[in-house]
């Protein structure tokens, strides 16, 4: 489903170049459920982005369902990006004037023809999608009339609105109390088992990456372990934000 090869990442600084990531080679299949953790500055947002087209290597190869997507347009990326793939972010990014309906509806709506749906199935979804996080009382509020846990489902809603085949969340729950945070995570886990969304989830959050069943550890722009029995993940974590 997503397959990196070789992916490097390098920012220009004053100084000259940073490599933020280091040549990182990786598979994840269709239906799978990974966490990404790693200190604070070890890259995993840039790894994120990259892996959601959001962002272009510097160097390396990568495929998205077999397609090496490095050759697509950026109008074609973001077409491809908003049928495969759904985002949810740490500080949720909803439009504070658009309602939670509105919200989730957005990206039905930016697409174009063939992918178009009518206003009426975009309506439609959006309360569907609403309604399966168990906001359907609350179509009609605006972000700021909503609690931090109730946002960020709008924003999940909003993520699976489209159908993705993956969705990348950027540590979900960092910016929500534990048990709110448990309630997110468990959305992602019913998606994933329910709905067979490939679910990659970049945490800082130990237990969070210990649901997953498969945990990659980012340090120093390179992967250094893959392996669900790590022990090295609580140290990758503890120091970081
Ligand atoms: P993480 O998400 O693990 O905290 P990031 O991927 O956000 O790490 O950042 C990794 C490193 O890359 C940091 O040192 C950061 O300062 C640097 N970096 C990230 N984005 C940019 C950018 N647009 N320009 C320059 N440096 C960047
Ligand atoms: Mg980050």
């Amino acid at each position: 489903m997503i397959v990196l090869e070789g992916i490097r990442k390098a920012y220009r600084h004053e100084a000259g170049y940073v490599e933020v990531l280091k040549r990182i080679s990786l598979s994840i299949e269709s239906g799978e459920l990974v966490s990404i953790v790693g200190q604070s500055g070890s890259g995993k947002s840039t790894l994120m982005n990259i892996m959601g087209m959001l962002a272009q290597p510097t160097n390396g190869r990568y495929l998205f369902g077999g397609e090496d997507v490095a050759h697509l347009s950026i109008d074609q990326r973001a077409a491809f990006r908003n049928r495969s793939i759904g985002f949810v972010f740490q500080g949720f990014h909803l439009l504070p004037q658009m309602t939670a309906l509105d919200n989730v509806a957005l990206p039905l709506q930016y697409r174009t023809a063939p992918d178009r749906v009518s206003e009426a199935e975009a309506q439609a979804r959006a309360r569907e999608a609403l309604a399966s996080v168990g906001l359907a009382e609350r179509f009609h509020h605006k972000p700021g009339q909503l609690s931090g846990g109730q946002q960020q489902r709008v924003a999940i809603a909003r993520a699976m609105v489209t159908r993705p085949e993956v969705i990348l969340a950027d540590e979900p729950t960092g910016a929500l109390d534990s048990d709110t945070g448990e309630e997110v995570l468990s959305l992602f886990l019913n998606l994933n088992n329910n709905d067979g969304i490939t679910m990659i989830i970049i945490t800082h959050n130990p237990e969070v990456a210990e649901r997953c069943s498969r945990q990659l550890l980012l340090k120093d722009g390179r992967i250094m372990s893959d392996n669900p029995e790590c022990g090295e993940c609580s140290l990758a974590c503890s120091g970081a934000e």
